[in-house]
């Protein structure tokens, strides 16, 4: 579903992505790992072009990524993207915020737009919340809340960029359930964390980054009993 191809990227002279090549196929979940700085946000957001890339092709769906205008728009739609912040706009409630892409961007009738909305968040546990405000629910509901947000564009993938990084420690199995739950209903996720009981129990390839290259591929149970590099071993040795 989605191929990166010797994917190059430079920020002046510092070399973020270098010759990336991945293959993520369809209903795959693929753990990204890796020391800070590695290039892990850069490749999350070079997949749906949030940044550029200088060189090597990202495809989606057996096409190549646009640069721009309504073919962009419509990838992005088609890839769901959760961050580390969650971004809900603060003045509008749950409900809204789940909606909003739907009705704006795709200009689906407000009834379908509401009903699926309402699904969403019964299915993240905060179907009860609905008329709140952002501010009004904890760290781990609105990320479930940006979550639901992502699906109600019915994504044919979802990217998470270290979704539980900034949530208070026992908030981080709530957002991990729902991550878990949407792995195992076949979602297509690539999903960067540090959350190593997440990556040996939802991932089907873990993937290790270090200096922006791609050093290592292979399924959780065989990366953590044996990762072949040293910077792989390194890297383990002071996490786990
Ligand atoms: P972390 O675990 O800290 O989130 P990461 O693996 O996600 O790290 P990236 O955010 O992809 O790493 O950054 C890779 C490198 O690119 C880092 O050295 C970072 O400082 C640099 N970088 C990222 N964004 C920019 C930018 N907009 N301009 C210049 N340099 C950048
Ligand atoms: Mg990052």
């Amino acid at each position: 579903l989605i191929v990166l191809d010797k994917v190059n990227k430079w920020f002046g002279p510092l070399h973020v992505l270098n010759d990336v090549s991945l293959t993520v196929a369809k209903g795959e979940v693929v753990v990204v790992i890796g020391p800070s700085g590695s290039g892990k946000s850069t490749l999350c957001r070079s997949i749906n072009r949030l940044e550029p890339i200088n060189d090597g092709t990202i495809t989606f769906d057996g096409q190549a990524l646009p640069a721009e205008g309504r073919p962009l728009a419509r990838l992005r739609s088609e890839v769901g993207m959760v961050f580390q912040s969650f971004n809900l706009f603060a003045h509008k409630t749950i409900l809204q915020n789940v909606m909003l892409g739907p009705l704006k961007v795709r200009k689906e009738k407000p009834a379908v737009v509401r009903d699926r909305a309402m699904s969403l968040l019964d299915r993240v546990g905060i179907g009860n919340q609905a008329e709140k405000y952002p501010a009004q629910l904890s760290g781990g509901q609105q990320q479930r809340v940006a979550i639901a947000r992502a699906l109600a564009m019915q994504p044919k993938a979802m990217l998470f960029d270290e979704p539980t990084s900034a949530l208070d420690p026992e908030m981080v199995g709530e957002v991990l359930e729902v991550m878990t739950s949407l792995a195992k209903e076949g979602m297509t996720m690539v999903v960067v964390t540090h959350e190593m009981g997440f990556a040996r129990h939802a991932a089907n390839r873990v993937v290790f980054m270090a200096d922006g290259q791609l050093v290592e591929s292979a399924p959780p149970a065989e990366f953590f009993a044996n990762p072949k590099s040293d910077r792989a071993k390194d890297f383990l040795s002071k996490i786990l």
